[in-house]
């Protein structure tokens, strides 16, 4: 028997329609160059996404052709976030920190044929420009000089330009729920990097899980600063989630430094915050150093992406009224997968110990263990394995590549190895490609950066797995330490002895001024090997 149901489809269209009429007050407001933060209604919003979507059609984007940002966080990014998909294109965020190798690699893959691109980015467009053969248009925000980016065959236009005289209302298409609204490559930490093409369904069930009391608990009360770039997974969801509930974005555009983060949450109090932990740990700093700075609007840090130390956690807490709840997902997973959030039942301790896990899975994503030989392992908060993942929105394939590795059965096999227990929270011990295996057994190195990363004197830790001849491999710590610290290995050994297991404990120690980080701001372990085996480190 079929329901009795309306087929509606979920698509990025209702949610900007939602978010334009129901919510039309609510703002995104941006912070510029100055310190001062200009700021548009929804309704605007709405508005300025017709326009876009007209002067879309206008140079022929009719069908599902990419469109791409190279763009910062900002009320643009956002008409585009709108525009792009409801008129049944695909937004393709571009990642500015990638090399132009990469950028080349990713935009001919996706098949860009129009870029929108921030003005302080142009150089870097027009950097790689030559190389994208099927890119006609160029829309530049911003208001700077367009002539380093033109070029024969290629139409240069200003961003109010191009909106201006279209229509501020648009007949947003009814578009299949299931065909593709974004796409986000992954970092390609290993090789090529893999498109990932989320569906107008997945976006939409995502922002739903994301606003969830026990997601990220977004309300019409809420102003979101989504510190999380656009260009990084979906911004985690924040901006549609945002346009659901009628909560208030504020952008830091491309300002992610603490100095301005800290001056933008004191004036404009956002009650809701998403960003990496290097980003809160130096925000942190920032503070200790120059304290009598008000953070406590933020009722809910919403922090993934690496593992989350618990210090830092228990610091914001303690010093500054602020909970970080820690997440975790992936760019294949939307991101949001499992949030750490532990029933309010249980013991002050035990509370501490559920925040440092990954948390549980989100309603609508299932999590299952396998071991090496492809056998499920039992949620016993012991057995460790590959943890994989299904549901609405979890990639089930990448754009044009198979990659049947990556896949298991109709679950997507995350590369993250760990527990889960009885009651469903996962903790992750490592990434495959990360683990140290040393003499038959494996050390966790990301259990050994999050203890390490809790001693007073150290600014930043990671450990990687180095070769080694009796042991196969041992555990390398490259530590950062704060300005005038003089701690030293032996002692460092000694502040772990106890907490690991005495064969966990590294002998080799490199002090660094700093830790290669990745394009989306995390450890960079494939450097940080590289320059191992290159003698740079040690
Ligand atoms: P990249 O692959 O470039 O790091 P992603 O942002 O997609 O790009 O990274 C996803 C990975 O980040 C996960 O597979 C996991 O290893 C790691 N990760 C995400 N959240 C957490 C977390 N809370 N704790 C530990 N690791 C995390």
């Amino acid at each position: 028997m079929l329901s009795t149901m309306m087929n509606v489809p979920l698509t990025t269209a209702a949610i900007l329609r939602h978010g334009e009429r129901v919510n039309a007050t609510a703002r995104v407001r941006t912070l510029g160059p100055d310190g001062s933060v200009r700021s548009g209604t929804f309704a605007d919003v709405g508005r300025r996404s017709a326009q876009l979507a007209h002067a879309l059609l206008a140079i022929g984007v009719r069908g599902d052709e990419r469109v791409a940002t190279l763009m910062w966080n900002n009320q643009e990014h956002v008409e585009a976030y709108c525009a792009v998909p409801s008129m049944g294109a695909v937004l393709h965020t571009l990642n500015p920190r990638l090399t132009p190798e990469q950028l080349i690699y990713i935009a001919r893959h996706a098949d860009d044929q129009v870029v929108l691109v921030d003005g302080t980015l142009s150089p870097l467009l027009a950097a790689i420009l030559p190389h994208l053969e099927r890119v006609h248009t160029v829309v530049v925000t911003g208001g700077v000089d367009l002539t380093p980016l033109q070029r024969d065959g290629v139409n240069v236009v200003g961003y109010e330009d191009f909106l201006q005289g279209h229509p501020e209302r648009f007949d947003w298409p009814e578009i299949d729920e299931l065909s593709a609204a974004a796409m986000c490559y992954t970092s390609g930490t290993t090789g090529n990097p893999k498109g990932v093409a989320y569906s107008h369904r997945s976006t939409y069930l995502h922002s739903m899980a994301a606003c969830a009391a026990d997601g990220l608990s977004v309300t019409g009360d809420d102003a979101i600063l989504a510190i999380v770039p656009m260009f990084h997974a979906n911004a985690w969801g924040l901006v549609y989630a945002a346009l659901m509930a009628g909560a208030d974005l504020v952008m830091p555009d491309r300002f992610l430094q603490a100095e301005p983060l800290v001056k933008l949450i004191a004036r404009e109090r956002p009650t809701i915050a998403g960003a990496v932990p290097t980003i809160w740990s130096d925000v942190l700093h920032h503070l200790q150093a120059h304290p009598g700075q008000d953070i406590s609007s933020l009722k809910l840090v919403a922090c993934g992406g690496s593992a989350v130390p618990v210090h830092l956690m228990r610091a914001f807490q303690e010093n500054h009224g602020v909970t970080i709840v820690q997440a975790w997902g992936m760019t294949e997973t939307s991101p949001l997968a499992a949030i750490a959030r532990p029933p309010a039942s249980v013991s002050e301790s035990e509370h501490w110990a559920l925040r440092a896990t990954q948390g549980r899975p989100v309603a609508g994503v299932e999590v299952r263990l396998v071991d090496d030989a492809g056998r499920e392992l039992p949620h016993d908060g012991e057995s460790v394995g590959e943890i994989q993942v299904r549901g609405p929105w979890i990639t089930g394939s990448y754009v044009g590549d198979e990659d049947p590795e990556k896949f298991d059965d109709g679950w997507l096999r995350t590369g993250d190895v760990g527990r889960i227990d009885e009651r469903s929270f996962i903790t992750l011990t490592d990434r495959a490609k990360d683990v140290i295996k040393s003499g038959g057994e494996w050390i966790s190195s990301v259990e050994l950066e999050l203890l390490l990363a809790g001693h007073p004197d150290v600014l930043e830790a990671t450990v990687i797995g180095v070769p080694d001849e009796k042991w196969q491999e041992r555990p390398l710590a490259v530590v950062v330490l704060r300005d005038g610290a003089t701690v030293d290995p032996r002692q460092l050994r000694d502040f772990l002895d106890g907490k690991v297991a005495k064969w966990w404990l590294p002998e080799r120690w490199s002090f660094v001024r700093e830790v290669p980080k990745t394009s989306v701001g995390k450890f960079d372990k494939k450097v940080l090997r590289s320059q191992h085996s290159a003698g740079a480190l040690l």
